[in-house]
């Protein structure tokens, strides 16, 4: 179990787009391991390389709609792309590299995704609801984007204490 370190707002890593991974070799499946203790250590629900400083695109995205007794899923997306979406959902929306601030964001209700695995097959994955928002979220990190430039306003605290966190 390896923890990266999660970088914050002014990092320039989080402003760049990331490259896409042509290799998929122990580096990146030792990335990928990274990314997965660092998500579940922090408590979040998805991470992109580069809020560790890497500029590659591969993301690790908690499934937590799950049922009663069983456990929540790891995706674990290299090169992910959205194909498919459909719906508006509008909601909080927080991120590891923002701490503290909340802010409204519609996204798509439904997507699928296509990406590779850690050893370069490619396969789909669909997602509703909150993991929907999460795979949208941390695309957006591999293109440099944060979510306060998508929210229509910003969450002051005693809202934030009504919502609850996402
Ligand atoms: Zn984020």
């Amino acid at each position: 179990m390896a923890l990266r370190n999660i970088v914050t707002q002014g990092d320039p890593a989080l402003a760049k787009k990331c490259r896409e991974v042509t290799e998929f070799n122990d580096r990146i499946r030792q990335l990928i391991d990274d990314l997965g203790d660092t998500l579940l250590e922090s408590g979040g629900v998805g991470l992109a390389a580069p809020q560790v400083g890497v500029l590659r695109r591969v993301i690790v995205v908690l499934e937590t709609n799950v049922g009663e007794d069983e456990d929540e899923i790891l995706y674990e997306l290299v090169n992910p792309e959205i194909i498919e979406q459909s719906g508006e959902q509008s909601g909080p929306e927080g991120c590891l590299s923002v701490p503290g601030v909340y802010g409204i964001v519609t996204r798509p209700e439904y997507v699928k995704v296509r990406a590779y695995d850690r050893d370069g097959e490619p396969f789909e994955v669909e997602a509703h609801g909150l993991t929907a928002r999460c795979f949208c979220h941390e695309i957006d990190h591999l293109d440099g984007h944060l979510f306060t430039e998508k929210a229509e306003r910003i969450l002051d605290p005693e809202e934030l204490a009504e919502d609850g966190e996402e």
